[in-house]
């Protein structure tokens, strides 16, 4: 039917009636209809204005038929339509993917995709000039260093004088009341340079051209696939998909690359600098809320054509994105775990289909996941066997701790010493990595036995010597070091049991004095400015001895180190998770290929207490393939994922009974079938977490089950009410 809807209006009650939905960035169950007044004409993604109670709310006209669950009388009426860019068909469809996938109401997905204020005009941004000629004032030596500063034509903004002249905000006002300083309109925010697909880089060994060519046709058939690029740290991964972005830039087209810790990935903006001459954008929690808009703005007006970034990337608003890059793909760190429960990995391979664009995961040591899904065709695989250049791989050994333990109240072993020791003396650079902050993770009195726990969590608290106190790791309560035990108030009595990363620190600089020592942990290194300039210290040998948790194990390049040392190799094993065998050896594994990546080889020590374990002989025999396939082995026949699905259903009230009442009911109303299992109720490890007591049940089904209408028909047979929470993990990587 061809009609203009404003052309006989009172012939057409359909017309005066049009109704559509609007998605709310709210947790309700779905979108709400809307009457459209004759003078609008919404469409799907436009971003419109509407009522909402007493208030007027921003949503997006979002796809599929109104509902019609509320009759044409109390239909309320959209307000405006905004003149803003609508929200993309792709995004519309990854905020429905998800909220599905998560069983998360999808307005709450799209605040995560929905950002107006990226479109508000930008306040003229005032600075500083210098005013000449300069009154007759007096000039104390911090009013020099200002007007040092400002020696050429261009204005600064205030923030940035005061850091470069290290002066308070009161000299800068002084200067300008006594009129040495006038305000001036600071030049426009640097756009963003594209990159130079064709600045030179370099030149590719035959196995990474093959590499490189097979991600460079996957770019320019502009079509959705999925390639594992896999090989060993150091192969040349990262140079190998520089090359696909190459392509991606020659065909016009934008690039999404994902990073597990961008906040600490100084040294790789510095080799996409040098890659493509100019830096790429970069968007994580850390940035500025003006740089955020402009970023925002200039990714949805393709202005941006690179973009490296956290998971939240994942929901920039690309008008042609070309090519997905997931780099470190096994990370863990790209589960979200908190608000939406997603797998930034996954949704990015979701994206890439959305926008009928390839997706590349990177990794040394790829997820069971997506081997699973090379295995079975879905993705395709492409490998690189050797470290460039000739550099061989670090030599593993593992240090039996039973065998050669370390001295008393001491946690690295003779062997360990000795070996930091030769390594120092030979002027080259070691590490120590122990993925635990603080100073101990327990501290027990001597006299009565009582252990230091939270009030709030089942855990212990654990001591920050250096900032004399004790604190939780899970909900962040501290107290001061107690001198006296609280329990048996004997004095002196307690004690620290076991190693963090401080106490590390402290044995180190009592074996090795005379060492300029690093540490590097999130207590220590704060942020992307601070992380790089450690990087930068140890890459001009400003550093003897590197002290770090799983903050060094990611992608650094250190050409000098050549010796790193595990505290515990075999901290992650225990706990019984699914994945504890497979996440240890990806970490100690990325963690040793911190060693020798230049001409100098590298050694690992492990330190252990269980040699024999497989993945000590994995790691020692440099065999993942074996591990992986006793991995997988392990876990097909009990249909553990891959190879089979699971959800958690975490439980949580104020009281233990409210909590366990809820647990039951959901036991007893717990789907059953064919190929399907629930365990549980049991109590999470951390059974009260923040002072709410916590249950879980897990549902596991076979691969072909989908678990999402499962899980919605058992939330909607037992309604949580009161204190209690259910919160739903699909595909959980974390069992606490
Ligand atoms: P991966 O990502 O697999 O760990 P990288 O891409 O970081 O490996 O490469 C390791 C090191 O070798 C880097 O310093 C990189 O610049 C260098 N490199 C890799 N391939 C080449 C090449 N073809 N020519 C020159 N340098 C290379
Ligand atoms: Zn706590």
């Amino acid at each position: 039917m061809d009609r203009k809807p404003d052309e006989h209006p009172d012939l057409l009650g359909e017309t005066r009636n049009r109704r559509v939905p609007v998605l709310l960035p709210y947790p309700f169950a779905g979108p709400f209809d809307y009457r459209v007044p004759r003078e609008l004409d919404p469409q799907p993604g436009d971003i419109v204005m509407v009522p909402l109670n007493r208030r007027e709310e921003i949503g997006v006209v979002w796809d599929g038929a109104p509902d019609h669950s509320v009759g044409d009388n109390r239909l309320r009426a959209m307000i405006s339509v905004l003149d803003l860019p609508p929200m993309r068909a792709d995004i519309r469809g990854l905020v429905d993917f998800i909220a599905s996938y998560t069983l998360t109401p999808p307005g709450e997905v799209l605040t995560m995709a929905l950002r107006p204020s990226a479109y508000r005009a930008e306040p003229v941004p005032m600075g500083w000039r210098r005013a000449d000629p300069q009154p007759e004032i007096r000039i104390t030596e911090p009013r020099q260093r200002v007007l040092a500063a400002l020696a050429g034509d261009t204005p600064r903004a205030g923030a940035e004088l005061m850091r470069e002249a290290e002066v308070s905000a009161a000299v800068i006002r002084g200067l300008a009341d006594a009129g040495a300083l006038l305000p001036a309109i600071l030049p426009a925010a640097p756009p963003f340079p594209l990159p130079d697909a064709d600045h030179p880089g370099p030149i590719l060994s035959p196995d990474q051209e093959a590499a490189a060519a097979t991600l460079r046709a996957a770019v320019t058939a502009r079509a959705f696939s999925v390639t594992l690029l896999e090989g060993v740290t150091g192969s040349g991964k990262t140079e190998v998909y520089l090359e696909a972005i190459a392509t991606c830039l020659r065909e016009g087209r934008q690039t999404l690359i994902l990073l597990p810790e961008i906040a600490l990935s100084s040294q790789w903006l510095d080799r996409f600098s040098r890659r493509f001459g100019v830096a790429p954008a970069v968007w994580h929690s850390d940035l500025s809320s003006r740089t955020r808009r402009l970023t925002w703005r200039a990714v949805g007006e393709g202005e941006a054509q690179v973009v490296v970034g956290a998971r939240s990337a994942l929901f920039l608003p690309f008008p042609d994105l070309g090519l997905v890059i997931v780099d470190e793909e096994h990370e863990t760190a790209f589960k979200q775990e908190e608000g939406i429960i997603y797998h930034a990995r996954d949704m990015a391979v979701v994206r890439a289909r959305l926008c009928n664009a390839p997706a590349v995961l990177v990794s040394a040591t790829p997820s069971l996941e997506s081997v699973a899904n090379v295995d079975a065709g879905r993705y395709r695989r492409v490998h690189l066997p050797d470290r460039h250049g000739g550099a061989s791989m670090p030599e593993i050994a593992l240090i039996d701790l039973r065998a050669t333990p370390p001295e008393r109240n001491r946690f690295l072993a003779p062997p360990l010493v000795a070996q930091i020791a030769a390594t120092l003396a030979r002027g080259e650079q070691a590490m120590l990595f122990l993925n635990r902050r603080g100073y101990a993770p327990l501290t027990l009195c001597r006299a009565c036995g009582h252990r230091m726990q939270c009030p709030n969590c089942t855990a212990w608290l654990v001591e920050h010597r250096a900032r004399r106190e004790l604190q939780c790791h899970h909900c962040g309560h501290a107290i001061p070091t107690p001198t006296a035990c609280p329990h048996c108030a004997a004095e002196h009595s307690l004690t620290a049991i076991g190693p963090g990363i401080e106490r590390i620190t402290e044995e180190a600089r009592a074996c090795f004095p005379d060492a300029r020592i690093l540490v590097m942990a999130s207590d220590t290194i704060h942020g992307p400015v601070a992380a790089a300039e450690a990087a930068r210290a140890i890459e001009d040998r400003a550093v003897d001895l590197i002290i770090g948790t799983q903050i060094v194990a990611k992608g650094w390049h250190f050409p000098h180190l050549t010796l790193v040392g595990v505290v515990d190799a075999d901290l992650g094993l225990h706990g019984g998770d699914l994945r504890a065998a497979e996440r240890t050896v990806q970490l100690l594994h990325q963690v040793s290929g911190r060693a020798g990546r230049a001409e100098a080889p590298g050694r690992v020590c492990l330190q252990t207490f269980s040699p024999e374990h497989p993945v000590m002989q994995a790691l020692l025999l440099g065999d993942l393939e074996t591990f992986m396939l006793r991995e997988a082995a392990q876990r097909r026949p009990g249909n553990w994922p891959p190879f089979g699905r699971l959800a958690a259903l975490i439980v949580s009230a104020d009281t233990a009974d409210g909590a366990d009442r809820m647990a039951r009911d959901l036991g007893r109303a717990a789907p059953h079938g064919d190929g399907i299992v629930v365990l549980g109720p049991a109590p999470a490890p951390l059974a009260i977490l923040r002072g709410r007591h916590r249950r879980r049940l897990l549902l596991k089904t076979r691969r072909d089950v989908a678990v999402q209408p499962l899980l919605r028909a058992w939330l909607a047979a037992v309604p949580a009410s009161g204190s209690v929470r259910v919160d739903v993990d699909v595909d959980p990587i974390t069992f606490l």
